[in-house]
């Protein structure tokens, strides 16, 4: 169901009592001021999650979301977490192939696969992460590669499997960096992966599937980028650790959105 939506990315960022602050502060602006369609997801670190979701419990539309988990769901993994076990600290919403889980952590479309299975499996929502580096964008076929991304990471799904996940286009060049992908930009990359799964799935699937840009987007630059037909929300990292300027992209979308 193609929903409007914007997620903050914590990373690893925040000590307990700085991060109870700002979920206090989020939740209190969101009751106040954001547009009740709007889905909010708070992706924080693994510890927050046992008790965080209680201070949001009252608002409706906050979800709290994670920003990784392994593809097996249990077993001899030394600092891994599972999908069960982020479900049994009711966790909405978990983050998948992040640029940096990508880079640093070597994460491929083929491990990213089964962890979506296993995100599926135990009834969350996969905010599937893709995008390409500044070196593909020069060198021209970066939307092949970013279309390739998503076959290899989810079109093993379903279509009704499909129907449930959400896509983060995040062009690596625009994270953390200041430099945002333009609203053409944007729009360029989104309309041709709505394009893709509507090929694969059909167009019935492509127009529910909610897409996100990811990589710099700031309260500043949010209302542009989500007016694009095809741009559904944002993953908002840097920018979603300040709840003023998180709850002001929050409040982003066109009137009629
Ligand atoms: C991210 O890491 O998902 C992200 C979009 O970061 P930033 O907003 O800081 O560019």
């Amino acid at each position: 169901m193609r929903k409007k939506i914007v997620a903050g990315n914590w990373k690893m960022n925040l000590t307990r009592e700085q991060g109870t602050i700002l979920i206090s502060e989020v939740v209190n602006m969101v009751h106040d001021e954001v547009n009740s369609r709007v889905q909010v997801v708070l992706c924080m670190p693994f510890p927050y999650l046992g008790f965080a979701k209680k201070l949001f419990q009252s608002q409706a539309n906050i979800a709290l979301g994670a920003q990784n988990c392994h593809e097996k769901p249990a077993g001899a993994y030394t600092g891994e977490v599972s999908a069960p076990i982020l479900r049994s600290f009711e966790v909405d919403y978990v983050i998948l192939g992040h640029s940096e889980r990508r880079e640093y952590f070597k994460e491929t479309d083929a491990v990213l696969a089964e962890k979506v299975r296993q995100v599926l499996a135990n009834g969350m929502t996969p905010i599937f992460c893709c995008g390409e580096s500044l070196e593909l964008r020069q060198s021209g076929d970066y939307i092949g590669f970013v279309k390739q991304q998503l076959t290899d990471g989810l079109f093993h799904l379903s279509a009704e499997d499909f129907g449930k996940i959400v896509i983060a286009y995040e062009p690596i060049w625009a994270i953390g960096t200041g430099l945002t992908a333009s609203a053409e930009q944007a729009q360029e990359m989104h309309a041709a992966l709505r394009e893709h799964i509507a090929a694969h799935y059909g167009a019935a699937v492509a127009s529910h599937t909610t897409l996100l840009y990811g990589g710099s987007c700031n309260a500043k630059n949010a209302p542009e980028l989500f007016a694009c037909p095809d741009v559904d929300g944002g993953l908002i990292g840097g920018a979603s650790l300040k709840s003023r300027e998180f709850v002001n992209i929050c409040k982003s979308f066109p009137a009629q959105g």
